[in-house]
């Protein structure tokens, strides 16, 4: 195996140390279910090493007083660096996670790269306003890094939620502790490594890999943490924001799950929309927060449509992830393995019907055939709870009047799709749903440019594009005399 981990150790100063305990943890191969690493296991005392790192180089001024545009240009090396050790890391990705090959070289690298792009040109174009205020008073806004940033990111795009979070908490001048997720560490430790290598001074940048129970749990309640960014599921991500509140009142923004409608009209380009609603679900193994996982198909093409989509699905090819053929490789873990599974066995208690899918797709590894659910309603678990697998539960609709009630009649609001060539129904739609994403006629679109994030339970702040500069930042306002 070519891969090149680098000791699989802890980030403190650009030093790669050990856990202060000296314990390590596995890192399994979700595909072959066989130890690929391990880790140091990072716990309160070294997160403790890490936020006195991050506030030494904070206060120090080294990154935030830097000039703006040699902090773009350090993001910017970061971004050719990723570019230049592309392949690398996506086999990287692919041996930690179980996502295909294809999806990492074609998907995570490049929109990570992009990150790192985007917020290295924004990076000298974050400024305050003056105010036309009463009176002899000039009255300006500074905008300024909001200091210690913890990050606590999961499994599903370990590099590109790395990346989603550090672009702008970089670009802003704050200093950073992240937490990866237990399951994926490794391509976070890279790319630690490759900002070391782009130029990020020391502290600026800290990787403490560990648990979310100990490390995680001491990052979000620490009093010197600034703020604490979480993506995650909803449980967690309400505990985070619960030892923020009962510690520092550190700033919260959460990315929380989904279950979003992806409705299918009788007058949309069926197979476009059959394209969609596989796409919507079966990427990333249905490991996406933001999935179509509810479909809503119109009654007059229910049929026609399942029966389409079945085709397809039986279609996919489901291996090796490190097959450039491959189009869904493994589930992360045995425990989302076995969640994923259960929740099938609960749909059909419940009266769903398993059109395709719903059983394991070979003996070894944490393969799970895409999984279509027939006949569920809103009600059902399956449509209530976030699977974060690659089945899709399809409803069938007549009344487009309660459309939109079912549609968001969900804890969550992360992301939502519709497929019509009706346009004033499609904006229409857009503007009623309660969802942070729209796709119109398409799905799982991303852009570093474009704004993320969730309505209701799904959480709240928005990353990427110029929005998430305002996570990492604060406002002063400044009043100057002109008498
Ligand atoms: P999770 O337990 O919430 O894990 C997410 C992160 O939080 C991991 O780094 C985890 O560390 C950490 N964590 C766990 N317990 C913690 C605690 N008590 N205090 C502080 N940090 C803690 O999520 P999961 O169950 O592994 O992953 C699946 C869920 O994530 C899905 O349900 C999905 O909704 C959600 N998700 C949402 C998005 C989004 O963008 N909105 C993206 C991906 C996933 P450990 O790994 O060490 O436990
Ligand atoms: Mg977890």
């Amino acid at each position: 195996m070519g891969i090149q981990v680098k000791p699989g150790k802890i980030l403190i100063n650009n030093e790669w140390t050990e856990s202060l305990s000296g314990k390590r943890f596995d890192v399994i191969n979700p595909a072959t279910e066989e130890k690929l690493t391990d880790c140091a296991e990072g716990d309160k005392k070294d997160i403790e090493r890490a936020v006195l790192a991050a506030r030494r180089a904070f206060e120090s001024g080294a990154w935030k007083k830097m000039s703006a545009r040699e902090r773009g240009r350090i993001l910017n090396r970061a971004a050719q660096l990723l570019e230049k050790h592309r392949h690398e890391i996506a086999e990287l990705e692919t041996l930690n996670n179980g996502k295909p090959i294809s999806e990492t070289l074609h998907v995570d690298l490049p929109l990570a790269i992009e990150t790192f792009e985007y917020y290295s040109g924004l990076a000298d174009k974050i400024h305050g306003e003056t105010i036309p205020v009463n009176g002899p008073f000039l009255n300006y806004t500074l905008r300024e890094p909001a200091g210690v940033v913890g990050q606590i990111i999961p499994w599903n795009f370990p590099l590109l939620m790395a990346a989603w979070k550090l672009g702008p908490a970089l670009a802003t001048g704050c200093t950073v502790v992240l937490k990866p997720a237990e399951q994926t560490p490794l391509s976070a430790l890279r790319l630690g490594e490759l900002l070391i290598e782009a130029g990020l001074p020391a502290g600026v940048l800290n990787i403490v890999t560990g648990f979310g129970p100990t490390a995680g749990a001491a990052l979000a309640q620490h009093m010197d943490v600034d703020k604490v960014a979480f993506t995650g599921s909803t449980g967690v991500g309400k505990m985070v924001m619960k030892m923020a509140s009962e510690t520092n009142l550190k700033r919260v923004s959460l990315e929380l799950g989904g279950k979003a409608p992806n409705i299918i009209f009788a007058d949309s380009d069926l197979d476009a929309a059959v394209n969609g609603a596989l796409r919507g679900i079966f990427f990333n193994q249905g490991e996406v927060c933001c999935a179509g996982s509810r479909l809503f198909v119109e009654k007059s093409v229910h049929d026609e449509f399942l029966s389409k989509l079945k085709t397809k699905a039986e279609k996919l090819v489901v291996g090796n992830p490190l097959d450039p053929k491959t189009q869904m490789g493994a589930q992360v873990s045995e425990e989302q393995f076995k969640k994923i599974l259960s929740y099938v066995e609960q749909g059909k208690k419940e009266g769903a019907k398993v059109i395709t899918g719903g059983t394991p797709a070979q003996n070894k590894g944490y393969f799970i055939k895409p999984t279509v659910l027939e006949g569920v309603t809103n009600q059902m678990t399956v449509a209530r709870e976030e699977i974060f697998g690659p089945v899709v539960c399809a409803l069938s609709f007549t009344n487009t009047e309660d459309l939109i009630h079912q549609a968001n009649d969900t804890i969550y609001g992360l992301s939502a799709g519709i497929w019509t060539r009706d346009i004033g129904k499609a904006h229409r739609f857009a503007k009623e749903v309660k969802a942070g994403t729209v796709w119109i006629n398409c799905y799982n679109q991303f852009d570093a440019a474009s704004p993320f994030g969730g309505f209701k339970q799904s959480g709240f702040g928005r990353e990427l594009g110029e929005h998430a500069l305002e996570l990492y930042t604060q406002v002063k306002s400044v009043w100057v005399s002109l008498d």
